[in-house]
């Protein structure tokens, strides 16, 4: 063989071996799925960190005895009925029930809301002037308040008492009703030890449900009695049916039992 052919053949030997660049070079498979362990690693995420301005979690509540506590004042005190009136005093129904009172020359007990109060100190003041009886109705009308601590309860009350003062400063505060009669006996405690009286009702036609005017005179009529404190409500929304109904019950009450101030 000659020196060139050997070296072809050489070349050609080494070629055949490697498969490098040659024709019959198998490709190799590529398989479709990546292996496990050829996924990439996905990078954790950083744990959220609590920002400055998450809200803290509520506070638990105290929970709500079963029964009403003992010690509420859930009659007038005398044979006649007592009125009351809750969650103003509101510019548009606070007018239109004093109107009637003064019409009919009864007194009634206006649960005022300490925000309320102080937004329209003015109707406070006509309230007193016109000879009706104040009671503490909570500052915002939070129907959780007896639930909460008894600082809290005592802060809200005074925050109250003080917003209607400052319309009404020599006035009486005789009472205090909680919202939504969701009492507890550390809120009497509380309400008691600032001198205020814990008010109930026993008649409830739940005008705040915005029934019809005659479905309120029918409730209060069928469930008054001597000694009934009825419970109304003169703001906190639409209250054109109460004061429709009023109109009638306000007479009628007068006319059976006599309407009288709480004692
Ligand atoms: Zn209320």
């Amino acid at each position: 063989m000659r020196p060139r052919t050997l070296l072809a053949f050489v070349l050609g030997l080494v070629l055949l071996v490697t498969g490098c660049g040659g024709p019959g070079r198998t490709p190799q498979r590529v398989t479709a799925q990546p292996s496990v362990s050829a996924a990439p690693t996905p990078t954790p995420s950083p744990k959220p960190q609590p920002s400055r301005t998450t809200p803290k979690p509520k506070p638990t509540l105290r929970p709500l005895p079963k029964k009403l506590p003992t010690g509420l004042h859930r009659r007038s005190g005398s044979p006649g009925v007592a009125l009351t009136f809750d969650d103003g005093p509101d510019p548009r129904y606070t007018p239109q029930i004093l109107a009637q009172l003064r019409a009919a020359h009864v007194t009634a007990t206006f649960c005022l809301v300490g925000k309320q109060a102080k937004r329209y100190p003015n109707l406070v003041a006509q309230i007193v002037r016109e000879g009706h009886q104040l009671c503490n109705h909570s500052w915002r009308h939070d129907v959780d308040l007896g639930r909460r601590p008894a600082a809290e309860i005592r802060a809200d009350l005074e925050r109250t008492n003080r917003a209607i003062r400052a319309a009404v400063p020599e006035a009486p505060i005789t009472w205090f009703r909680q919202p939504g009669g969701r009492w507890t006996a550390e809120e009497l405690t509380v309400a008691r030890k600032l001198g205020l009286r814990p008010l109930h009702w026993s008649v409830d036609p739940q005008d705040w449900d915005h029934p019809p005017a005659k479905k309120i005179i029918a409730r209060v009529e069928s469930a008054a009695h001597h000694g009934s404190v009825v419970l109304m409500h003169d703001a906190g929304g639409d209250r054109t049916q109460t004061m429709a109904a009023c109109r009638r019950l306000i007479p009628d009450l007068k006319r059976r039992y006599g309407i009288v101030r709480l004692r």
